[in-house]
């Protein structure tokens, strides 16, 4: 399919979806059946119904084996008929572990559904083809593996492939400055690009929310040497990267006195309140996802951009690309997905409210609104019904497509004894106990937790990173004992009735503790899974540390420690 499309493309995919997956999966089974993987359960048939009734529903780690012994040299066809040319490297930060994806050099699908994704924001946002978009993108040193295949997070590889078309003059950014490996130099010349085009900017974005904070922090911390450079028409020395030096050099010009001038008065103002509307005056949109884990970031892209609409607009993995938002403008919490049929062959696994498999399996077409479900993916280059991890809530069809709320990934986050507190459990009680610190001015820019099971008995830990609304003078954050208490209570109260039968006194969990941590210390954290490969593009704050070297990242920044000093009601 050509990528120059309208969005009559959308109208098309989503009202055949039934038809379009049909054909989806009958190319793969055809391309496929011959593979070592396949043959076992279909004996070079591709006959539908022995697919779904031979071909085992699979996690990860069952697959893994056979992933790995491409990845180590041998030929393509255990697992895909086309050529397997590099491999997706996920982020799997919260267990520490890298999943490694296979793929092959065909990305025009995704490409399509960026692009949709594009056409859907022109068509809701007034003036946003008329403008440019400054959304930051980072790429990662590609690695290899053992048999030399290129190894990278899926972004790098896409930009990186032949398919790639670059968003040209659309972006405020050109893609030399992407294509710098070094995340600093990228970060600074993106911004400084960005800000000597400020007037024509009509989105502000990155991928994920942890990053546009992170982004907006580097800011605070370079606003005057950008500002000096934007003065001086010269760039600052350290940037060493010659095709990022020419780049932004050509951008930046002659010295402009009154730009610098301009951005110096709303930098150093004493609140940041408002910073991205007031530095890039016709943005009219905040591009970044906030769904999922990413919904901790919400009350600070609300407080920088004094409520610009915050859009997610796509949902993806390195297993496939999966839908888009085809209401981008919608708040937050009504934020769901439109499944495109061309990605990959989708199934449902049914689970309950606990995310427990029912056992029950279904197509796209035949989920039930309202339902909660897992989703698998057969895609087109060696995953076959491989589960996800995600849970999804259907809340609706657009056309014939489904739409999806995201509502957590599967896996439980905490449990200290037997109890299973998820995602959205951690997510529901941060987001009541918000009410706690906005009372006393204080704004959650950081957080992640782990059960702490070497107290006895156990209990959960929480670190935050808080930062005061109003700079004061000397920007030490003044914390109260009373207020950090009060939160603690909150967080307990807010949490699920048999984590609080648990904590009733001598029970076998313990007082839930905030760790409040030193600005800066979720910067050091991401440094931290950056530097042991994690993409920064795709980069998301562990809703959950699991590794040692991780917590002594956090452990060394702790400023102060609460708990709560009641047992939460029953
Ligand atoms: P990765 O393979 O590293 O790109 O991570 C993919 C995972 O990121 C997905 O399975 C989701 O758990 C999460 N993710 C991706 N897009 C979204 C989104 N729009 N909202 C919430 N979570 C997302």
């Amino acid at each position: 399919m050509s990528l120059g499309c309208d969005l009559s493309v959308l109208e098309e995919l989503t009202s055949n979806a039934k038809q379009i997956q049909d054909d989806v999966l009958t190319k793969i089974l055809k391309a496929n059946t011959n593979t070592e993987y396949l043959s076992r359960f279909l004996e070079g048939s591709s006959e539908k119904e022995l697919f779904k009734k031979n071909v085992p529903v699979v996690s990860y780690e069952d697959v893994k084996p056979y992933i790995d012994r491409v990845a180590n040299g041998e030929p393509s066809d255990i697992l895909s008929g086309k050529p397997i040319t590099a491999f997706f490297r996920s982020t799997g930060t919260s267990s520490g572990e890298k999943k490694i994806f296979p793929a092959n050099d065909n990305f025009e699908d995704i490409l399509l559904g960026l692009a949709l994704s594009s056409l859907v924001m022109s068509k809701h946002v007034d003036g946003y083809k008329q403008g440019k978009v400054m959304i930051f993108k980072f790429i990662q040193p590609i690695s290899t593996t053992p048999c030399g295949l290129p190894l990278a997070p899926s972004i790098t590889i896409i930009m990186k492939s032949k398919c790639y078309r670059s968003p040209g003059k659309r972006s405020t950014t050109p893609d030399e400055i992407i294509m710098c490996t070094d995340p600093k130099q990228s970060m600074y010349c993106q911004l400084l690009c960005g800000l000597v085009q400020r007037d024509e900017v009509v989105s502000v974005g990155a991928l994920f929310a942890s990053v546009l904070v992170q982004i907006i922090r580097f800011l605070e911390k370079y606003w005057k040497e950008l500002c000096s450079n934007i003065r001086s028409g010269h760039v600052s020395d350290w940037i060493t990267d010659h095709c990022c030096r020419d780049s932004v050099s050509t951008i930046l010009g002659e010295p402009n006195p009154e730009l610098a001038d301009l951005i110096e008065n709303e930098c150093g103002q004493e609140s940041w309140q408002g910073i991205v509307s007031r530095l890039w005056p016709k943005t009219k949109c905040v591009e970044t996802i906030v769904t999922g884990i990413m919904a901790q970031y919400i009350p600070a892209l609300e407080f920088y951009s004094d409520k610009l609409p915050i859009v997610s607009s796509i949902y993806g993995s390195s297993e496939t690309f999966f839908g888009l938002n085809v209401n981008p403008l919608c708040k937050p919490q009504h934020v769901s997905y439109t499944f495109l049929p061309n990605m990959s062959y989708f199934e449902f696994i049914h689970v309950d409210a606990d995310g427990e498999a029912t056992g029950e399996i279904v197509d796209l077409v035949d989920v039930k609104s309202g339902g909660y479900y897992e989703p698998l993916v057969t895609n087109y280059s060696g995953l076959y019904r491989c589960r996800v991890g995600d849970v999804l809530h259907v809340t609706g069809f657009y056309n014939n497509a489904p739409q999806f709320r995201f509502v957590r990934r599967k896996n439980t986050v905490l449990s200290i004894f037997v109890e299973s507190t998820t995602e959205e459990d951690v997510l529901k009680a941060l987001d009541r106990a918000t009410v706690v610190l906005e009372s006393s001015d204080l704004m959650l820019t950081g957080f992640t937790c782990f059960g702490d099971v070497s107290t006895v008995p156990g209990h959960y830990v929480f670190y935050l990173e808080l930062k005061a609304k109003v700079n004061n003078d000397t920007n030490v954050l003044l914390l109260d004992e009373k207020v950090l208490v009060e939160y603690c209570c909150v967080m307990e109260e807010s949490l699920s009735s048999f984590y609080r039968s648990l904590r009733r006194k001598d029970g076998p969990i313990g007082p839930l503790e905030v760790r409040v941590v030193q600005q800066g210390t979720f910067d050091s954290l991401m440094e931290f899974f950056v530097s042991r490969g994690a993409s920064i593009t795709q980069y998301k704050t562990p809703i959950c540390i699991n590794s040692v070297e991780a917590s002594r990242v956090l452990e060394d920044k702790v400023l102060a420690r609460f708990f709560s000093d009641k047992s939460p009601t029953i």
